[in-house]
């Protein structure tokens, strides 16, 4: 089969890198020219996950970490703060990870072909472009966070020796401080109110840095209830996860009614706090949940 990739984000070369050696004809394409194709994300992961992906590509994840993450340093906005210990919860170089996962295929860079073109040429067209879902239908509800971020470069010393989040009043977002290193972080944030180039210019003004890169796109937060009807099963948790944010966030949040829905989300994390690379306390998501 000719196949053709569309978008070289993660999940796009992540497919190339799998498809390698198989019997088709793949060609990648990314819209932006090589010298500009980057990857718009605080780089965060965990590790666990990367690592099994890595693995079934030929790679070591290891060789790409930046910062093994021991405690997350959290302050909510009633100015409550605590420490949730990680296991798992790093950063990594995405795009030198990406650019490692496309480097023996074939890529067209600076071409954004229309979908009839395509479709003469190809026998399947993969959409891996994320948010633009270039190739897609466009989502009938969709609900995403606008965000805002920075590659802070600290000539004198990091503020923070970790993971660092303030979360914003009511759960409509939150600020992130993700390190990259000795004298690099990520700084950003992502706000369904608004607040998120505020936050993070109040950050930066208050520890300073020299900002070397800017980076700001929405990301997708779905209604998972379209899902849940076809794997009702594997993802109920997580529409229990976006009524509860959607209940804060719409001011209609009340913690009795929204009892048992904690309860469940806190039994899936905690069973799965490989999956979450982070020690899941109730007392921590107490805190989360009444700020
Ligand atoms: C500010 C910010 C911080 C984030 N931080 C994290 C984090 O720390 N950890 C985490 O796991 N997730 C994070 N995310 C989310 C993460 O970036 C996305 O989930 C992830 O990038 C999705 O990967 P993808 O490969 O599907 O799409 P993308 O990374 O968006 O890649 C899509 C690619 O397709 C290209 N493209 C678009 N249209 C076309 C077209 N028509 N033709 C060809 N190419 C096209 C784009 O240029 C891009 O290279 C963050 C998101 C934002 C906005």
């Amino acid at each position: 089969m000719k196949i053709a990739v569309m978008g070289m984000g993660v999940a796009g070369s992540y497919l190339m890198a799998r498809l390698k050696n198989s019997e088709h004809e793949v060609v990648g394409y990314e819209r932006m020219p090589i010298e500009r194709h980057d990857s718009i994300c605080a780089w965060g992961t965990i590790k666990e996950e990367l690592t099994n992906f890595c693995k079934k590509t030929g790679r070591n994840f290891d060789d790409f970490l930046i910062h093994d993450g021991k405690q997350m340093h959290v302050k909510m906005n009633d100015d409550v703060k605590f420490d949730i210990g990680l296991k798992g919860l790093c950063t990594y170089n995405k795009l030198g990870l990406i650019k490692d996962f496309i480097k023996d295929s074939k890529i067209i860079y600076g071409e954004a072909p229309r979908l009839e073109e395509l479709e003469k040429e190809y026998d399947m067209i993969v959409d891996c472009t994320g948010f633009n879902r270039s190739y897609l239908p466009k989502m009938e509800q969709d609900f995403y966070l606008p965000t805002y971020e920075y590659k802070v470069e600290y000539e004198n010393g990091v503020p923070y020796d970790d993971f660092y989040i303030e979360p914003f009043p009511g759960m409509s977002g939150y600020f992130w401080y993700f390190p990259l290193g000795d004298n690099y972080a990520h700084i950003g944030a992502g706000d369904y109110n608004k607040n998120h180039i505020k936050a993070t210019a109040a950050f930066l003004k208050k520890h300073g840095g020299k900002v070397v890169a800017t980076k700001g796109r929405p990301i997708n937060m779905h209604d998972f209830k379209a899902y849940e009807k076809a794997i009702e099963k594997h993802y109920s948790v997580y529409a229990k996860v976006f009524n509860f944010v959607r209940a804060k966030i719409h001011n209609d949040f009340n913690f009795l009614k929204a009892l048992p829905d904690f309860i469940a989300i806190f039994r899936y994390m905690k069973k799965n706090e490989d999956r979450f690379g982070m020690h899941i306390k109730i007392g921590d998501l107490l805190k989360v949940a009444k700020a």
